[in-house]
């Protein structure tokens, strides 16, 4: 098979209107540590979904293509290349890959931490105007760059699984291993999409005595119970009615540990005031600016330990993807996704996302 020169993608030009599928140039040379891959499956995050609408906005972000979760077939490689445990990556290996750092900034050498690398390349950090132009998830073919964290993936591991574990899967792993053992806790997860269902049964796995899943719609509420949550609890109650539901399920006492994957701009202020005392908070899904303010008198009165998580590195992403191995038979994981469709139907799919009807897209640009 000869390397193809261009991609068929679908190009996020201007936020809130279709994507816009056109053909984008590939690097003529795959250079070394590098590969090409054709996609076989690109699931959609929430992220992407504030992305397009424009929640999630910055001065020269488009266009880019979107999708950072995705798993695909290696068909040219550069000199070299292998995956981040050292494996050699060969044509026709069925590989993820996630972020891309530098290897050189402050938060690679300093701080040892990927995530904080300056020059991270995902998602949206990546327009696709510029080479390597096409190196996301909603493109028939993508570049994975020399630096990305690539994994050769096990067979035992489904392709929309093996996807999710890029960023969904890892960024509730990585949130998890800040805590400790969660025995016996009692938990409560705020949202219910695909990072409040994942994290419902990652706690329900890990021992907690009782977790509880504040979200909606009822439809999500429901699948919830499918994951693990001994209760549920629907954010129509409003914020006030919501902790008093906590306190009620936890005899009086609160949560031990409250998780945000919500990041609605209530989640922070509900978090401390259903949690117990000497609780624990980890903010992870609140991405934007604006939020409620935080009661400081019950963070101290509590002597509350909140903390932040952000997304997850190569080690996260390589736990998810052995943590579904493992777990495969526990959950049925394939609940979380919806049909493949092709890439003209992506932004039909992100629409429903948005609106809630669907948990995670799935996209397959081999399909017409
Ligand atoms: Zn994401
Ligand atoms: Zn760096």
């Amino acid at each position: 098979m000869s390397v193809p020169t261009s991609t068929r993608a679908a190009v996020l030009i201007e936020h809130g209107k279709p994507l816009h599928l056109t053909e984008l140039p590939l690097p003529a040379e795959v250079a070394p540590g590098a590969a090409l891959v054709r996609v076989s499956c690109a699931t959609l995050c929430g992220t992407d979904v504030e992305i397009w609408s424009g929640k999630m906005s910055f001065p020269g972000m488009l266009p880019m293509v979107l999708g950072h979760e995705m798993v695909g077939e290696v068909v040219a490689v550069g000199p070299d290349t292998r995956d981040a445990l050292g494996r050699e990556i060969a044509v026709g290996a069925r590989i993820g890959w996630s972020e891309s750092t530098c290897g050189e900034c402050h938060g690679c050498v300093v701080l040892r931490e990927p995530v904080a690398c300056s020059k991270r390349g995902y998602g949206f950090l990546q327009r696709s105007d510029v080479p390597p132009y096409a190196t996301a998830g909603l493109s028939e073919y993508a570049y994975v760059v020399p630096r990305a964290a690539k994994l050769l993936l096990p067979d035992a591991v489904p392709s929309t699984w093996a996807a999710m574990a890029g960023c969904a899967a890892k960024t509730v792993l990585r949130a998890f291993s800040y805590v400790g053992g969660l025995t016996g806790k009692r938990v409560v997860v705020q949202g219910s999409g695909a990072l409040g269902i994942f994290a419902t049964a990652v706690a329900h796995i890990s021992g907690a005595a009782k977790v509880i899943t504040v979200g909606a719609p009822e439809s999500r509420l429901s699948l919830a119970g499918e994951f693990g949550a001994d209760a549920v609890v629907d954010i129509a109650l409003g914020s006030d009615g919501i902790v008093e539901r906590v306190r009620e399920l936890t005899g009086g006492h609160g949560a031990d540990l409250v998780l945000d994957f919500a990041g609605a701009p209530t989640v922070g202020a509900e978090a401390v005031a259903m949690a117990a005392q000497r609780g624990q908070v980890v903010i992870v899904g609140t991405t934007g600016p604006v939020s409620a303010p935080l009661p400081l008198g019950t963070v101290m009165g509590k002597e509350l330990t909140i903390s932040g998580s952000l997304n997850g590195d190569i080690a996260d992403y390589h736990r998810a993807i052995e943590f579904f191995g493992a777990f495969a038979d526990r959950f049925p994981w394939d609940r979380l996704f919806g049909t493949p469709v092709g890439l003209s139907a992506a932004s039909d799919r992100i629409a429903a996302m948005h609106r809630l009807d669907e948990v995670k897209a799935v996209i397959d640009p081999r399909l017409p």
